[in-house]
């Protein structure tokens, strides 16, 4: 095994929660490599605007992942612009096979590829993301204080974020395919109870208007054909979220939605594999908690590290 392969720390995955390991992981001295076959920041960087970060009342998601970026990289980050292919768990190192065919093995690794929001895939959504199309209430909800807005889905999700965005905006459409919600039935009764809320039971969007200004309306259309337009300045499709778990190898646990369960410190089930952000079953999917989980992991698999490197197989601390 070539030395140079070898890492204290692989990081697989360059949004907040993979870069936030890697500033921590360079503070512990550990040799680490950051995998990320994307551009840095993940969705972050696709997020026009974010006003929940603490210290920016408004920073542009760009613009905060060139500066986690810098961050990572004035410590001397490696970053590697390659696709993992394939995890592979082991005794003494963890190995991640990338695209290109080379190994890197890892005392420790760290998984933080996210998560993707599903989409709805009708004309108007790619082209107005950030300009009234959004997939987060809490991001970009307070943009339309004041304003009608749609939101679509049917889940414990949209039923929770319609009432949400009720306290922003004049009035909330609250878009569903079927005639029945999948959501829980006290979350369908505050829905019932509240008036800026307007159901649209067996019903699908057809289309996302749009004019200078971004979002205008939607184009709707129900389960006997007919069709109409609603006034609307932002949407707000909670149609599901993936956790982009396609590298977790196999015998790591995860729950019935796909995420991986962790315990405190983001390990695994498997010692030494952390699973961070938006890909570990936790309460909330923000930037700061991605990048709190970066520093939680990174702490825990330096410590897991000098374990490793002493002789110690696993969490349990049994000498091998
Ligand atoms: P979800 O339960 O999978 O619901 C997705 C909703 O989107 C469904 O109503 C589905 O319609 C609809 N949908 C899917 N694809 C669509 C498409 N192409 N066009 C239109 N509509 C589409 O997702 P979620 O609401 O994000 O919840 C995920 C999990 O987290 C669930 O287990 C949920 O219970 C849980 N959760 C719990 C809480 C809570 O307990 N407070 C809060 C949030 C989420 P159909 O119903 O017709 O399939």
């Amino acid at each position: 095994m070539h030395s140079d392969n070898i890492y204290d720390i692989i990081i697989v995955g360059g949004g907040p929660g993979g870069l936030s390991a890697g500033i921590y992981a360079m503070r512990a001295a550990m040799k680490t490599v950051l995998i990320e076959n994307g551009a840095p920041g993940g969705q972050m960087a696709i997020n026009k605007a974010i006003e929940n970060y603490p210290g920016f009342i408004d920073v542009n998601g760009f613009e905060l992942s060139e500066k986690f970026l810098e961050h990572a990289k004035w410590y001397g980050l490696e970053i590697l612009q390659q696709e993992a292919a394939a995890i592979e768990p082991g005794i003494e190192f963890h190995s991640v096979r990338l695209a290109n065919g080379i190994t890197l093995n890892g005392y420790t690794i760290i998984l933080a590829p996210g998560g993707l929001s599903r989409t709805l895939g009708v004309p108007g959504e790619v082209e107005n993301l950030g300009r009234g199309v959004s997939y987060c209430a809490t991001c970009d909800g307070f943009f339309f204080r004041g304003k009608p807005v749609a939101v679509v889905g049917g889940g414990d999700t949209a039923l929770e974020e319609a009432l949400y965005l009720s306290n922003i905006a004049s009035e909330v459409h609250l878009i569903h395919r079927r005639s029945e919600f999948r959501a829980g039935r006290i979350l369908q009764q505050r829905i019932g109870m509240d008036p800026k809320i307007n159901v649209n039971l067996d019903t699908v969007v057809t289309n996302i208007n749009s004019n200078a200004n971004g979002v205008s309306s939607v184009a709707i259309k129900n389960g006997q054909g007919s069709e109409k337009e609603l006034h609307v300045e932002g949407i707000f499709i909670f149609i599901g979220f993936s956790a982009n778990n396609r590298l977790v190898p196999k015998g790591i646990k995860m729950n019935a939605n796909g995420y991986v369960l962790t315990d405190e410190k983001c390990e695994s089930n498997i010692c030494g594999i952390f699973a961070i952000g938006d890909l570990r079953e936790k309460y909330a999917n923000q930037i700061v908690v991605a990048a709190a989980d970066g520093c939680i992991s990174a702490l825990a698999a330096a410590r897991a590290v000098e374990m490793r490197k002493a002789g110690f197989t696993a969490c349990k601390m049994q000498r091998r």
